[in-house]
């Protein structure tokens, strides 16, 4: 699997760091993980086709993770390159549907072509398979529905936290990933509900015995700190920071 950094940044502009995204291609799969405002314009950026994305995965609907979309849908209509008919899975939380219809409500014809069909599947705690891809979503403590996944192929492994509070249900299901991304929004000392510390990324990262750790979606205020120092006081595997345009083999 190859993971390309998209956006390690949240919803405040800053220089170089845009909103939430991933572009996961795994043997049979090409995924947007997540995808906020400016995502599909930084894929051109770092030299990935967005024609080629078949699915979608949303952690929750905040719009630093899920504004692309109709740009996304926008560009696939009038884009003369993209083939057709053409096919997006979008793998989302519980209330997606409600949010989805209620954008085309407002754009409709003018952002869904003809030539497109979008499945939309909404999850829980659930495992599912695309290809030889295996996909396993999780509940975790950010909005009601906000989720995690856990993609598997062979045997790597790749566990991705979304926006995420500290609690049993992530640990659980991030266990002995071989890479872990976890949000890492705010320093030591200025913890806000709903987001990680650096600290508590390395309490989580060490319970879940994982071999390499990503921290992204970082709020201005922590990147001029020591971030790697305050989590390897708990965790002693690999620590890598994101960067927009970053890629990882897995
Ligand atoms: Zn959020
Ligand atoms: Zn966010």
């Amino acid at each position: 699997m190859k993971l390309t950094i998209l956006g390690s940044g949240v919803l405040i502009p800053v220089a170089k760091r845009g909103n939430s995204g991933y572009f996961l291609q795994a043997s049979s799969q090409n995924i947007l993980l997540d995808g906020g405002s400016g995502t599909i314009r930084r894929m051109a950026d770092f030299g990935l086709d967005y024609r080629t994305i078949d699915t979608i995965c949303y952690s929750h609907m905040h719009p630093d993770h899920c504004f692309d979309l109709v740009p996304l849908l926008f560009a696939w209509k009038h884009d003369s390159l993209v083939e057709t008919p053409r096919s997006l899975k979008i793998i989302c939380p519980k209330g997606f549907t409600d949010y989805f219809n209620a954008l085309m409500d407002i754009y409709g014809d003018w952002v869904l072509g003809d030539h497109v069909s979008i499945d939309i599947m909404e999850m829980e705690r659930e495992k599912f398979a695309l290809g030889n891809l295996s996909i396993t979503s999780a509940k975790t403590e950010h909005t009601a529905h906000s989720l995690t996944y856990r993609f598997e192929e062979e045997q790597n492994s790749l566990f991705y936290s979304g926006d995420t509070d500290k609690c049993d249900e992530l640990v659980e299901s991030g266990k002995e990933a071989h890479t872990v991304i976890l949000e890492c929004s705010f320093p030591d000392g200025q913890k806000r509900d709903g987001h990680l510390t650096p600290t508590e990324c390395g309490e989580i990262a060490k319970a879940m015995a994982c071999q390499r750790l990503l921290l992204t979606h970082f709020y201005p205020e922590i990147l001029d700190t020591d971030i790697k120092s305050s989590v390897s006081n708990e965790f002693n595997g690999e620590i890598l920071l994101a960067f927009d345009g970053m890629e990882l083999e897995i």
